[in-house]
């Protein structure tokens, strides 16, 4: 018998009612590792009760003792990181070390909101007309809830719960029902730092919890990360309901590489970065653009790709693990059977590795395309696999121009020695994440994610400054006092203040 997956409902870890539970799998096992509700809207309400009747009083509570509970946690989880890295890879697949990667990039984000003091600061205009003064505060919203994918199961949950909470909101999370074991733990940790029961409630499921999430009139705001399709919809039934929505989506991320390279940097960078994860990174480098004559770095893009080990995440040496599941393993492979078919170079090909020990794995090795072309499958689609589509370009200029015409806007580099080339780029280029020899330039989180157009949806991003905004409704005030022998002017009928 596998373990059953619990809810988090008012502070209590509770069996799902419903008849309806899947499994989750080991990807490079196909181990079944425990079996997960798919909750429906009952469930969900139960969970919205909890958190909106848990939201007086955590509203209510100082700011202080609110960043305290996240200093616990960022303790908890410092103590816990081996434990919740190996979690992780058992579920997800990537390798031990981007495992702790994963929690360590989620820990930092907690460790943000702990500045909570700072960052819910208010403004104050004094005198902003005779003896009136004008101050802007940022209020919690209510009952917010987070949307997360499989692909970080500890890191984005962590983008979302602590910085709502953090700033008086409730919460309830949907996370990926792929991976549901993490975030478990990690709402485990949460309680035992002190949140406060029903602050934090966990539902699993997918489409049926997803939609009640949207529908359920007392959620006033909904963080969504996942792909374009689901995210639209999210975004679209969400905010036909009324609530703030913000959708992190799908990406398709080009590193331009300039001939004036730092080449062995850039070879490693770009390695790592199309291949780390098994390419299930929405910031992976899925395109290279070689700009002139580093188009003759093919082989040695190749000659890398092929040092690196593909083996079951936990074992040594590992650098990429397997993809999430069989259907993800199929799509991929047909996607590179559409790009021979399309005319692209198949320069490595990566499709059904032995992997010994791991036979039923999920498994793809690097594989690398040149000759990629707008219009192929594998340049147009979304592959979340490690598969590298590499472009040739003939100037900076080409190499923009291709990057911008791409719908998606979430990340991108350049590699070059160049302040020039750099600064004209940084300028130019009209994606969301810029790196300059920085091949997955996902902001720390003093800085918010800010991936663009076809990438998001919604105007504020998660973590850094910008949540702040997404999970406080700001309220301006404007006072003026009275001394008490202070005489009454004429009636003022005009808008104006005096
Ligand atoms: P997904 O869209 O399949 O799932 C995301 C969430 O939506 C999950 O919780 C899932 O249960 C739910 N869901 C799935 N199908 C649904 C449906 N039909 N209706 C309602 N809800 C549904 O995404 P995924 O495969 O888990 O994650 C990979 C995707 O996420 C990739 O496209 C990747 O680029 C993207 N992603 C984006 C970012 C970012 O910050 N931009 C970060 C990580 C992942």
């Amino acid at each position: 018998m596998v373990d059953k997956v619990k809810l988090l409902i008012d502070g209590a870890f509770v069996d799902a009612k419903g008849s309806q539970w899947r499994d989750v799998v080991n990807p490079a096992t196909q181990d079944v590792l425990a079996s997960v509700p798919m909750c429906g809207s009952d469930e969900v309400a139960q969970a919205v009760a909890a958190a909106k009747a848990a939201f007086p009083a955590w509203r209510a509570t100082a700011i202080a003792e609110r960043a305290r509970v996240f200093l616990r946690l960022q303790a908890l989880i410092r103590e816990h990181m081996d434990e919740l890295a190996a979690t992780l890879t058992r579920e997800q697949g990537k390798t031990l070390a981007d495992a702790k990667g994963d929690v360590f990039r989620g820990l930092e984000v907690v460790e943000h909101a702990c500045s909570i003091g700072t960052l819910q600061m208010g403004e104050f205009a004094e005198n902003v007309a005779g003896g009136v003064d004008t101050y802007a505060i940022r209020q919690p919203l209510g009952v917010c809830a987070g949307i997360t994918p499989f692909n970080f199961p500890a890191m984005i949950p962590l983008w979302m719960f602590p910085m709502a909470c953090v700033a008086g909101n409730t919460f309830v999370l949907k996370p990926s029902e792929q991976d549901p074991l993490t975030p478990m733990k990690l709402a485990e940790l949460a309680q035992q730092a002190g949140l406060p029961r029903g602050v934090l409630n966990v539902v699993h499921g997918g489409v049926e919890a997803v939609n009640a999430i949207c529908d359920h009139p007392d959620i006033k705001a909904i963080s969504f990360v996942g792909s374009v399709n689901v995210g639209r919809h999210v975004y679209e039934r969400g905010t036909s309901n009324g609530k703030r929505v913000q959708a992190m989506l799908g990406a398709k991320n080009h590193a331009v590489v300039l001939p004036d390279a730092n080449k062995e940097q850039t070879l490693n960078a770009l390695v790592g970065a199309a291949f780390g994860a098994a390419g299930q990174r929405c910031m992976a480098t899925s395109v290279v653009v070689l700009v002139g004559k580093a188009k003759e770095w093919i082989p040695d893009i190749v000659a890398k790709a092929k040092t690196l080990k593909v083996s079951a995440g936990c074992e040594p040496g590992a650098d990429l693990g397997p993809v999430i599941n069989r259907q993800a393993l199929a799509r991929i492979e047909k996607l590179i059977g559409q790009g021979i078919e399309q005319g692209a170079t198949l320069e490595l090909d990566g499709r059904k590795p032995v992997i010994a020990g791991y036979e039923s794995g999920n498994f793809v090795a690097p594989t690398i395309f040149s000759a990629v072309k707008p219009g192929m499958a594998i340049y147009d689609e979304e592959i979340f696999g490690p598969v590298l589509c590499i472009c040739e370009a003939d100037s900076l200029d080409a190499a923009i121009a291709l990057v911008n015409a791409n719908p998606y806007g979430n990340g991108t580099a350049l590699f070059t020695q160049s302040g020039a080339a750099a600064r004209k780029f940084q300028h130019d280029i009209d994606v969301g994440q810029v790196g300059i020899n920085v091949p997955i330039p996902v902001p720390v989180p003093i800085f918010s994610f800010t991936g663009s157009r076809g990438s998001k949806l919604g105007d504020l991003g998660p973590y850094g400054k910008e949540v702040i905004r997404f999970y406080t409704q700001t309220k301006t005030v404007t006072a003026r006092w009275f001394d008490d022998d202070a005489t009454a002017g004429p009636v003022n009928t005009t808008i104006a203040l005096r």
